[in-house]
């Protein structure tokens, strides 16, 4: 659909239900929508952010990509290949080529295990290595792609900072030479300037490596000096995808100018309007008729409620690709809107 002609991951039409248990003998059964119907295509050497709010799907997708969980419906494919269907003995093989940076390093590192055995493990798993010689070599190189000092692989994980971890749990992700990385909340937890320190890394990370990234955060702000496209997540749907410039220059939905105008503006002075969106979230368990974003738009109108708008492609996009789904015309915010 969108992605370069040969995209690394391809998600079509993935979707992902989770039942409720019943609550008396008879209930119908209810389910939580996480992702309803998500399609997407990542090139090689790309950065895509999936962006949304806490519980809109984003790291469903990314579970779902890796084999973590089985889609309810939809495709996944890794390099042509698909793969959301297969056993874990036969993806396996295939999950060196993708690997996953958690928002929290410190509980996934294992606290008993030095450096040098936290990244020996997966060399180990996947016989990249036979000697100690070897072995030495891959975690030296592992850590100074990292920036870590080289003495950082007899140490314990609680002797390191959050941004020191979390560049271990890079590391640990670079050690099977991985072509995706999705990094799942990785810089959530982190002070500001340690995030920026983790991004820039990514950056070069990508950059040396050529590695393509999924970069799934609820914070706008962190990618836009490191991601090539981005997409909107909201109740399980993608509102809105485009390149970086024109998604952070030209937001056409709703909701996408409503998160973009809480992100802050680095020039003191700058005009900034913050959009406050009005109610709640509404249940992924029933979600709205229509637009699923009806009942906090400020742009509402009666078509909104009945008809569900698909994603489409903006017409007259100032260069790059734009996709959105909402049913106005014309950007809110323009003279014509
Ligand atoms: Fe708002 Fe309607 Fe567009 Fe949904 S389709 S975002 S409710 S204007």
């Amino acid at each position: 659909m969108m992605g370069d002609a040969a995209p690394v991951i391809e998600v079509t039409r993935l979707k992902k239900y989770f039942p409720l248990p019943r609550k008396y003998p008879g209930q119908n059964s209810l389910q939580v929508h996480a992702v309803d119907d998500v399609s997407f295509a990542i090139g090689r050497g790309e950065t895509l952010s999936l962006v949304g709010e806490s519980g809109c799907g984003k790291s469903t997708v990314g579970r779902a990509i890796l084999g973590l969980i089985k889609p309810t419906a939809g495709e996944v494919r890794l390099d042509g290949m698909r793969i959301d269907h297969l056993s874990a003995g036969r993806l396996r093989p295939l999950r060196r080529r993708m690997q996953v940076v958690f928002q929290d390093p410190f509980s996934s590192l294992n606290p008993r295990l030095r450096v040098r055995e936290i990244l020996a493990e997966p060399i180990a798993n996947y016989a990249l290595a036979r000697t100690r010689a070897e072995f030495s070599a891959r975690i030296a190189a592992l850590l100074e792609k990292v920036r870590l000092p080289a003495d950082a692989a007899g140490r314990y994980p609680h002797e390191f900072s959050g941004g020191q971890r979390q560049r271990i749990g890079i590391a640990r992700a670079l050690a099977t030479e991985p072509e995706v990385i999705i990094c799942d909340e990785a810089v959530s937890a982190l002070d500001v300037s340690v995030k920026a320190q983790i991004v820039n890394l990514l950056a070069d990370l990508q950059d040396e490596l050529g590695l393509s990234l999924l970069f799934i955060t609820h914070d706008l702000a962190i990618v836009e000096h490191l991601t090539h496209r981005v997409a909107v997540m909201y109740l399980g749907r993608i509102l809105e995808l485009a390149d970086r410039r024109t998604l952070f220059a030209l937001p056409f939905h709703p909701y996408t100018q409503a998160l973009l105008s809480a992100v802050p503006v680095p020039e003191p002075g700058a005009r900034h309007r913050r959009m406050i969106l009005k109610g709640d979230v509404p249940s992924p368990v029933n979600l709205p008729s229509g637009c699923r974003f009806h009942t906090r738009c400020p742009h509402v109108f009666a078509r909104c409620r009945t008809e569900e708008p698909l994603l489409r492609k903006v017409e007259k996009a100032e260069g790059g690709t734009h996709y959105v789904a909402c049913h106005l015309e014309t950007r809110p915010g323009t003279a014509a809107a």
